[in-house]
């Protein structure tokens, strides 16, 4: 800040916020037809069998070829989507790709995708599953959809029973970074999920912090107990991957495994 010389901190904390809302309003306007155009495509990454780094799965993740700009990370926009309203039109585009893939692909991979709050609380998020399923002929039961443990929480009672119709309809569900939010074991029981994916912020402290491990293995016998398959996401060395699977942990993401590419059938 030495720079800014006589200037108040006051002027100097507005220009920033100037700064900040200028480079929202900038991916506002970007995405705003992005869809349209063709530019938010679906990558991949696959889900493994730890036991045998064999593939069961492949997580559908959103990137934003935007022209003039690159590649953009969900980090940059998915935020701004929710808040402007249009992560029902790019999550559905997602979706649809996603399911599409997935259909082209061996009967025992199926394929997770990322759900926002935002979306699933909207009243024809499940019609808008069904019309995914249909139009790639998926089986409901290869559709994995993974929620947020804030979304979890916040799920008003119509939500929550849209869940469960989701369920019966054979879709599994999925808690994504669990273990970062304020869920609980119990709100996991009444949600009835089937997959718990442990945040990847545990498994990057499983080799050197002791708690992180022991939290980890609390999360997996826990989610065992309730009859859910666990992911542990951000595998990236092979000690990690040792002591997950010393734990007891079933399924597993990372670089170790694989990057995320523009390419939907996994390796092996
Ligand atoms: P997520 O669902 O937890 O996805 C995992 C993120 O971890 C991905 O980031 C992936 O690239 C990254 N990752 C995978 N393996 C490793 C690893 O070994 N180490 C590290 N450090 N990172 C790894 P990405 O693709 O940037 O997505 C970020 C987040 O954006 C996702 O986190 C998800 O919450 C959200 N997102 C992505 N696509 C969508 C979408 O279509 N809809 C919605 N609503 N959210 C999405
Ligand atoms: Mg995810
Ligand atoms: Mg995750
Ligand atoms: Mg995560």
């Amino acid at each position: 800040r030495a720079k800014q010389g006589g200037r108040s901190r006051y002027e100097v904390f507005d220009d920033d916020l100037r700064a900040h809302l200028d480079a929202r309003m900038d991916i506002e306007l970007g995405l705003r037809g992005a869809v349209e155009r063709g530019e938010i495509e679906t990558w991949f990454q696959p889900i493994v069998e730890l036991a045998t780094g064999r593939p069961v799965a492949t997580e559908a993740l959103a990137r934003w070829r935007r022209p003039e700009h690159g590649l953009v990370l969900p980090g940059d926009f998915i935020t701004v989507a929710e808040e402007v309203e249009l992560i029902a039109e790019i999550g559905g585009s997602v979706l649809d790709r996603a399911c599409l893939a997935a259909a082209c692909l061996p009967e025992h991979l199926s394929v997770s995708v990322n759900v926002s709050a935002k979306q699933f609380v909207h009243g024809d998020f499940q019609a808008r599953v069904a019309t995914a399923l249909e139009l790639s002929g998926l089986d409901p039961s290869r559709l994995w959809l993974e929620l947020t443990e804030g979304a979890v929480i916040e799920a008003v009672d119509s939500a929550a029973r849209s869940f469960q119709s989701l369920r019966a309809s054979g879709v599994k569900l999925a808690i994504d970074d669990f273990g970062i939010g304020y869920s609980s074991f119990v709100r996991l029981r009444q949600f009835d999920v089937d997959v718990l994916k442990m945040d990847r912020t545990f498994t990057a402290g499983l080799a050197d912090v002791p708690r992180d491990r022991e939290l980890a293995g609390t999360m997996i016998s826990m989610g065992h107990a309730l009859g859910l398959a666990i992911v542990a996401e951000g595998i990236e060395t092979t000690t990690q991957r040792d002591i997950l699977e010393e734990l007891g942990c079933d399924l597993g993401q990372g670089y170790l495994y694989s990057r995320v590419s523009p390419v939907a059938a996994p390796a092996a």
